[in-house]
């Protein structure tokens, strides 16, 4: 089953092609590595999905639904529950720092009120048991490491119970002894069959992890395909050429 599914998606920002006709889809259980030169279009790829960014023609479906058909947004309700079926998790946290990480994870979901207050706490224990944080709970951002952070991130981006989750270089601002700790919840969740999109510079996280792998190049999508062709027998030069300088 796709869970997401876009078409000729456009994005200018000026003069400026950012997104030329990108098309694609991810099905459930997918796990999708995004890798590509800076300024290739991979944030705003993946922010267009969420609606972070408007997009300038195509579509974009999730589980089905249109969150914009051929250009055109559906109703603001129907967007604000489309955009509610996907989580996002940014390079640099963006956790609120007035917050303790409990409250962090919980804010969403209460001011949503999706769920009873008792069950939206049992939730975030079960969450913070899971990210290896349970005694942390009342800390915080500013008193945790960057890989603890992150892993909050996570957490609160899997308060509202996603269909899939869109990571944007979730480990790039991290000192490189903190990455591992945030590569192991997201393997974690890949085994826990997340759908996932990661855009990442981690090439080994996308060769073990990955069961896909989209190559990305001045707005385009050059190929795709699983990481074991992509990377050990890719199709064009651009992508040899990116794969030479970061393999
Ligand atoms: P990547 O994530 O692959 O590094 P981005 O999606 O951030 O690439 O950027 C793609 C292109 O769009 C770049 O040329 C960037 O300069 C441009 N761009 C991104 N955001 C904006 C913006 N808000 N205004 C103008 N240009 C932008
Ligand atoms: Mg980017």
């Amino acid at each position: 089953m796709a869970i997401i599914e876009v078409s000729n998606l456009k994005k200018s920002y000026g003069k400026l092609d950012v997104l030329k006709q990108i098309t694609f889809d991810v099905n459930k259980n997918d796990v999708v590595a995004v890798i590509g030169p800076s300024g290739s279009g991979k944030s705003t790829m993946l922010r267009s999905l969420i609606h972070l960014e408007e997009i300038n023609g195509g579509s974009v479906r999730v589980t089905g639904d249109y969150l914009v058909k051929d250009g055109v947004y559906s109703k603001a309700q129907e967007v604000k529950k489309i955009t509610s079926k996907m989580g996002m998790v940014f390079q640099h946290f963006n956790l609120f720092p007035h917050l303790t990480v409990k409250e962090n994870l919980e804010i969403a979901p209460k001011m949503l009120k999706t769920e009873s207050i008792s069950a939206i706490q049992q939730r975030s224990a079960e969450l913070l048991k899971k990210i290896g944080l349970s005694d942390r709970a009342t800390a915080y951002p500013a008193n945790l490491s960057g890989g603890q952070k992150q892993r909050v991130a996570i957490a609160r981006a899997l308060m509202m119970n996603p269909e899939i989750l869109l990571f944007d270089e979730p480990t790039s601002a991290l000192d490189p002894e903190l990455t591992g700790e945030v590569l192991q919840v997201m393997k974690d969740l890949a085994e826990e069959q997340m759908t996932m999109i990661v855009v990442t510079h981690e090439m080994g996280f996308a060769k073990e992890v990955a069961n896909r792998v989209m190559f990305m190049d001045n707005g385009e999508i050059i190929e795709s395909g699983h990481p074991e062709d992509l990377f050990n027998n890719p199709q064009f030069e651009r992508t040899k050429a990116f794969l030479n300088r970061n393999l």
